[in-house]
């Protein structure tokens, strides 16, 4: 690990201006993901400020019915805090279905949204990583790419192992994706003052320039994560899929959300996981269930259109089959989840 200094400033300000005279330095909340890349030496910031002491530490109702999670809010209290279990029980349901319970009560929220990669080779420094060294290289193209994306990893030159700009990584996050479905809005705050970027366009896909993983500007911080009012409490579900089951990423999740009228479908969203370098969404597909009866074989076609291009690298190529199952369950349990609710 490299030396660095360590801070602790108390206001969100004093901590921005300590990141603009210091643009080497990395903001700490829980440490969860950071701690490890700093002891393999892939993060070797000049200087840790931790931002535990800023006043983010809240959930507080909106005017207009949402919930403002503040952004050091840790993962486990937003789990089971009791608004966002009554309102949004797909977060608290997704959020859950995340790490192991000693994590989660150190993660926080705003963190949740940096968390890189669990691409090998983004890790193992002996290989070609774009990602990690942009140039070098991707060692999970013609690698091993279990894990890897399906969907949005095109890129300006072909996708091989020695392409300077190729990265089939995805996004680690389980709370990420059910915020992609509620359509989540991240307040941020930074050199140039307060800002909102709405949730589907925080993460962005690689393109060219797969080092970052964020739209977020140089000196900026997350402050809180704003949930509209509608929570789709009624129909939801969040559907993981995984190797062992417990404390293991996604190879696919699906987070959806319903509302019905009888059986009839009136608002849909689906947001996956563990296929793309962000929650993938479309929200065309979704459209096309509105209207549409509550069964299998409406949600047959959407999940056809969800991943319409998805392409494999060998190893991963199971996905695409699994990711369109995953969505036709997650929807049908979402649809009689209330159901067995009633009886
Ligand atoms: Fe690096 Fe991305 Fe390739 Fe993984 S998939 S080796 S993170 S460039």
């Amino acid at each position: 690990m490299n030396p660095f200094t360590y801070s602790r400033p108390n206001t969100v300000d004093s901590a921005i201006d300590e990141l603009k005279t210091e643009p080497a330095a990395k903001f700490i909340g829980g440490g969860t993901n950071l701690i490890d890349l700093m002891k393999e030496n892939i993060e070797k910031p000049s200087r840790l400020i931790d931002i535990n002491r800023l006043p983010l530490t809240d959930i507080v109702e909106l005017p207009d019915g949402g919930l403002r999670l503040g952004a050091l809010v840790t993962n486990a209290d937003t789990a089971y805090n009791p608004l966002v279990k009554e309102r949004y029980p797909l977060l608290s349901q997704t959020i859950l279905a995340g790490a192991s319970p000693q994590l989660r009560n150190m993660a926080t929220n705003g963190g949740n949204l940096f968390q890189r990669t669990r691409c090998y080779y983004f890790y193992d420094k002996a290989m070609p990583c774009n990602k990690r060294e942009p140039g070098s290289g991707c060692g999970a193209i013609g690698g091993y790419n279990r894990i890897h994306a399906i969907l949005g990893t095109e890129s300006s030159s072909p996708l091989t192992t020695d392409s300077p700009t190729a990265c089939i990584a995805t996004h680690p996050s389980d709370m990420c994706v059910a915020l992609a479905a509620l359509e989540a809005v991240v307040r941020v705050d930074g050199p140039n003052g307060e800002r909102t970027i709405d949730f589907a366009d925080f993460h962005r896909l690689p393109g060219d320039q797969p080092q970052y993983d964020n739209t977020l500007q140089p000196g900026e911080i997350v402050t809180a994560i704003d949930l509209p009012a509608l929570g789709f409490a009624q129909h939801y579900d969040y559907l993981k899929l995984r190797d062992r089951a417990s404390y293991a990423f996604a190879l696919v999740s699906v987070a959806v959300g319903l509302e019905l009228e009888g059986n009839t479908i009136t608002n849909a969203r689906i947001a996956l996981g563990g296929v793309a370098h962000k929650p993938w969404r479309k929200p065309e597909a979704e459209q096309h269930l509105v209207g549409k009866e509550a069964t299998a074989d409406s949600f047959r076609p959407v999940a056809e259109l969800l991943l319409e291009g998805a392409k494999g690298y060998g190893h991963n190529t199971f996905k695409i089959d699994l990711a369109k199952r995953a969505i036709v369950r997650a929807l049908t349990e979402a649809v009689t989840m209330q159901k067995a609710k009633q009886q």
